[in-house]
């Protein structure tokens, strides 16, 4: 509620300094009759964009709808159709027989992570301030530009990044923030240095909880306040540590993460506030704990068996309230050997991430065949990985799925889980991940037909149009000018607000 209150204030403040700034210079003229009145009213007419003749991938396929018609009214989906009756005033953009697909999303992102040394970034080397800086220059170029137009944040604290893009002051996709990791000390959220003192560590004194990027807890009392924390500030869902990581330093993979009573406390709270609870694991015993007590969305994997893997489609099949969540480059490629990890890690780091390659491979293979419920996030933050998180996506056909299905799994799939937050869900009107009736009109234009070549989603001059929340980022579909549709080329098009 927190969040969708403190949206709705931002929404307001943004729509009454929108109208100052278009009423301000009637008011000043002052000597036509009322046109200050007239400015208003002429505000309030819905602003229509016409897309004609495209082939719409909806986000689940797998066919294209041809020769569609797609009305879109402000910032929503109004009409999907054959022949739809312009609205009067309303902009055409003529497909030409483009591919309409949902904008993209990625699960699995930490925008917040993006200095070069990733996860350590804030050991010693950057502020929060350079952390703000990288986290921009990303979503808006790596991301948005790019046909993100939605990132689960899934441990880090981007929520007021959030609230200055949701304002239209900075650029970006949507946020979906889980706040700071929850870990136990010597967790795979544990980001402090060895040397730490403990209580600095007890107190979040270290660099990554003072940032609130993470939080190191132990026991059900800690995590409960670090839960409510994250609630308190806007968080979405809650994600947990259950097992060790490949990036941090004290905790090898085998190990267990939150015990037992930490992750019931979590998965409690979370469930208080209709949101759910997403978890880092790798193996059989994280995976199991966690399917006992309630966790919803499940990272990672790559070390899990076949029995765990049917267990996850049979609760799946029956209750639809599970989900895999692949990150298909990183464990597949940047983990493809101990050369190709990224440079920030140690050689022990590499030395996990090499067991890990091996195992995503075959998990992928497991969950295809019994038909487990996925969705797709890259995991791959900090230059050199940030730059090709679309690779991840791509990267779902070289594990054996088909376009239509990779296109999916970061679509359609990914809409269905980010309603999962419930009354948490920062963006609750609409629908997201799919070009339907009433979603957000987060829309792009691919010039071919990514369910046939896959490969021309990493292709930015066949990414031809980019709408976000029904605003005009990237357009070189249409020529001419407006400045409720502009296809500018300055990033943030809705005019009321300078970079
Ligand atoms: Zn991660």
């Amino acid at each position: 509620m927190q969040m969708r209150l403190s949206r709705l204030f931002a929404m307001f403040v943004a729509i009454v300094l929108g109208s100052a700034v278009a009423i301000l210079p009637s008011l000043l003229m002052a000597a036509g009759p009322a046109p200050a009145k007239a400015a208003a009213k002429e505000k309030k007419k819905p602003i229509h964009i016409l897309f004609t003749n495209v082939n719409i991938f909806n986000g689940f396929g797998p066919a294209l709808q041809r020769g569609m018609s797609v009305l879109v009214e402000n910032n929503y989906i109004k009409e999907i159709g054959k022949n739809i009756k312009k609205p009067a005033g309303a902009y055409v953009v003529d497909g030409k027989g483009r591919t309409m697909t949902p904008g993209l999303i990625d699960m699995h992102q930490h925008v917040m992570l993006n200095p070069p040394e990733g996860t350590a970034a804030y050991q010693s080397r950057w502020d929060d301030a350079a952390g703000g800086a990288f986290a921009m220059h990303h979503l808006n170029h790596s991301m948005l530009m790019k046909g993100i137009t939605t990132v689960r944040d899934i441990a880090g604290d981007p929520l007021d990044v959030a609230k200055a893009i949701d304002m239209g002051y900075l650029p970006g996709p949507r946020i979906y923030s889980a706040g700071g990791a929850i870990s136990q000390t010597g967790g795979h959220g544990d980001f402090a240095a060895r040397n730490t003192p403990p209580e600095d560590l007890a107190n979040h004194h270290d660099m990554s909880q003072s940032t609130q990027n993470t939080w190191v807890v132990d026991g059900p009392d800690e995590v409960t306040k670090a839960v409510r924390l994250n609630l308190r500030r806007g968080a979405a869902f809650i994600k947990v540590m259950g097992g060790g990581g490949v990036a941090s330093e004290f905790d090898p993979l085998e190990i267990m993460g939150l015990a037992e009573d930490e992750v019931k406390r979590a998965v409690e709270i979370a469930k208080d506030n209709g949101t759910y609870v997403a978890v880092h694991a790798y193996h059989d015993k994280s995976y199991n704990r966690h399917l006992d007590l309630g966790t919803r969305s499940f990272e990672h994997g790559f070390l899990i068996s076949e029995p765990t893997v049917k267990r996850m489609v049979q609760r799946y099949k029956k209750s639809k309230d599970i989900v895999w969540s692949f990150q298909c480059f990183m464990s597949i490629n940047s983990f493809g050997s101990y050369e190709s990890m990224p440079a920030f890690f140690t050689h022990e780091q590499k030395v996990k991430g090499v067991k890990v390659g091996k195992g995503a491979r075959n998990a992928a293979k497991m969950m295809k065949k019994h038909g487990m419920f996925i969705v797709g996030g890259s995991d791959m933050f900090s230059p050199g990985l940030v730059e090709r998180i679309k690779e991840d996506l791509t990267c779902n056909v070289k594990a054996g799925f088909t376009p239509a299905q990779a296109l999916k799994h970061w679509t359609g799939n990914a809409g269905i889980v980010l309603k999962w937050s419930g009354p948490k869900d920062p963006y609750p009107t609409y629908k997201l991940g799919t070009i339907a009736k009433n979603a957000y009109a987060d829309i792009l234009l691919w010039d071919g037909d990514p369910t046939k070549n896959i490969d021309l989603i990493l292709d930015e001059s066949k990414l031809n149009f980019v709408m976000k929340d029904g605003l005009v980022y990237k357009n070189t579909v249409v020529e001419g000018d407006h400045p409720h549709f502009r296809p500018a080329k300055a990033p943030n098009t809705r005019g009321q607000y300078p970079l």
